[in-house]
């Protein structure tokens, strides 16, 4: 499929899911390694310089947290990180830490895949940041962000949003893809001594999913990651 040859570093210690995230990955024609623990993650990152690293959480040796530190401290490139399903504050963690995302043990084919795309297109496009500063809007079905004058449309029509509604919107677009978690809004939007009450977030959202949602049970625009924070859908057809 791919002309150039994208290189995943599958971090994992679990056998069964390195064989299927081998042979997955392959097939859909990324180069593959693998290490099965922190140390030689680090030493193959340095060595190998994968495109995109994918990092379970629950490795014997090291600490997640602790391995995405140190990629961060010398390298963007992306990570995915890899979780059990029970831990939603292991996950904002390591989202704070510098990872790009992350997917839930167990995962299927379609959903990886997906997940290795945007982290990819992230590092290719640089940032949506770059994109939006430059045309000034961001755009999702029939969802549009307009960043000069303040607004949000949904079929053409104004989606009435308070101030604070309209930074919670505009700063999911602008991440558009990747999950944000409660702590990086609260941060991003209410400075470094913000509270961290997920409560004003959750009261907000509601309010902005009964304006902008067709149907707010249903998210189309902005999807909830439970325990974690939310997300923007992105617009595929773009990158
Ligand atoms: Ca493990």
């Amino acid at each position: 499929m791919a002309t150039i040859k994208n290189k995943i570093l599958v971090t994992e210690d679990d056998p069964g899911i390195i064989t299927f995230l081998k042979t997955t990955l392959s097939a859909e024609g990324y180069d593959v390694i693998t290490a099965a623990n922190g140390k030689s993650a680090l030493s193959v990152i340095s060595s190998h310089c994968p495109d995109c690293i994918l990092l379970d959480l629950g490795l014997p040796d090291m600490d997640g947290s602790d391995i995405i530190a140190s990629v961060r401290a010398w390298t963007q490139t992306p990570i995915v990180v890899i979780s059990a399903r029970s831990m939603e504050q292991d996950k904002a963690a390591a989202l704070d830490a510098g990872a790009d995302d992350y997917i839930t043990k167990p995962f299927g084919a379609v959903e990886l895949l997906a997940r290795i795309r945007t982290a990819l297109r992230h590092t290719y496009t640089r940032t949506e940041r770059d994109e939006i500063g430059l045309r000034g809007h961001y755009r999702v079905g029939a969802m549009e962000i307009d960043y000069k004058r303040y607004r949000v449309t949904v079929n053409g029509q104004d989606i009435r949003l308070t101030p604070n509604e309209f930074r919670i919107v505009a700063l999911l677009g602008r991440n558009a893809g990747r999950v944000m978690t409660y702590k990086a809004i609260l941060r991003e939007l209410w400075g470094p001594a913000a509270s961290m009450d997920n409560k004003i977030l959750r009261v907000h959202m509601a309010s902005i999913r009964r304006k902008m949602e067709p149907n707010p049970n249903e998210p189309r625009y902005i999807f909830t990651e439970v325990g974690v924070g939310y997300r923007m859908a992105e617009d595929e057809s773009r990158g």
